[in-house]
């Protein structure tokens, strides 16, 4: 058990602490129709190694992501305590419900993990997850490694991320580890909501923090799995963690100067895509279109970019809603 105050419902059934390499679980009491004492058993891994620095990383936090799951699965098992100068937590399936059901948010009580923190520990399951990792894990991290993708309804041009923090020291070790990743993009990140993000209650305690956006459209590719699985071990290296020399990568730093960057559609239809991702995109320029679905011979809404940039992120399924995000322009720094 680990003295929390207020105590959280959550507790490991494994030593978070011991040197060694440990698989178990974050027990968490659900008691339900099917199990009426019943528990949510996460997937957690544990391995402490000579005394050295606490690197967490989490992937799942959305349900429909893939790359920093496969990469994070694939590193836990063939972990070797005896290479680590410190520790690594992994935390695979962060939201496990909402991984389960290849959902974003839990299908248990709605609740998005990414805008639900820093939870409570008599919260919904959700706020539970987010109150435990946030008051229990994070506190032992000198660094935290959060995976994302666009899920099912975004796909980003891969990037790893730091944001602009007002703490200049906090902001130059977020982007150096972001750097370190070496995704293809690295990009400084401008948040449209960032309420309620596991990243601000991160930073907000002043521990280093790297996300990323790999892919989306609710599945992966293998080049995609390849930078995931790349950048975890160039940030645990960077990180003072894993032993071994970084793999260098050819990446491209982006910006995200204001809320222009994102694209909304005003009506709802058919999106047309008229750049695709990685295209070079003007001001005013016409990044798609969306059709309406009632009738023909009715102009398309045009959604413009709103700078000079490159499409970082598009709107994935083939239908948008009024006010979906459909595009995002980002502004290459070099
Ligand atoms: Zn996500």
């Amino acid at each position: 058990m680990i003295a929390l105050e207020p105590r959280s419902p959550v507790s490991p059934t494994i030593d978070l602490d011991a040197p060694g390499l440990r698989h178990g679980h974050l027990r968490l009491p659900w008691s339900r129709n099917e199990s009426a004492w019943g528990n949510l058993m996460i997937p957690v891994t544990v391995a402490v190694g000579a005394p050295g620095p606490t690197v967490l990383v989490t992937g799942g936090n959305h349900g429909d992501e893939y790359e920093g799951p496969l990469a994070i699965l694939d590193f836990a098992l063939g972990l070797d305590p005896e290479r680590l100068t410190g520790r690594v937590i992994l935390l695979p399936f962060f939201n496990y419900p909402a991984v389960k059901a290849g959902a974003r948010v839990s299908p248990v009580d709605g609740v998005n993990l990414n805008r639900c923190f820093p939870g409570a520990p008599d919260g919904s399951i959700t706020r539970q997850i987010a109150d435990f990792v946030l008051r229990a894990l994070v506190p032992k991290a000198d660094l935290v490694l959060d995976f994302h993708s666009g899920g099912r309804t975004l796909d980003f041009l891969p990037f790893a991320a730091s944001h602009a923090l007002p703490d200049a020291a906090l902001d130059a070790r977020c982007a150096a580890a972001a750097e370190a990743f070496a995704a293809p993009h690295t990009v400084k990140m401008l948040e449209i909501d960032p309420a309620g993000l596991f990243d601000t209650a991160v930073e907000a305690l002043g521990v280093t923090f790297v996300t990323t956006e790999l892919g989306g459209g609710g599945g992966t590719t293998a080049a995609r799995v390849a930078i995931a699985r790349r950048g975890l071990r160039n940030v645990l290296i960077h990180g003072g963690v894993l032993a071994g020399e970084p793999e260098p990568a050819p990446s491209r730093r982006l910006g995200m100067p204001s809320l222009d960057c994102y694209a909304f559609a005003q009506s709802g239809g058919m999106l047309e895509p008229l750049v695709d991702l990685g295209a070079t995109v003007r001001k005013g320029e016409t990044v798609a279109r969306v059709w309406p679905l009632d009738r023909t011979g009715v102009a398309p809404e045009i959604v413009p970019a709103g700078l000079d940039g490159l499409l970082a992120a598009r709107h994935f399924p083939g239908l948008v809603q009024p006010g979906d995000a459909v595009a995002v322009v980002a502004v290459p720094e070099d």
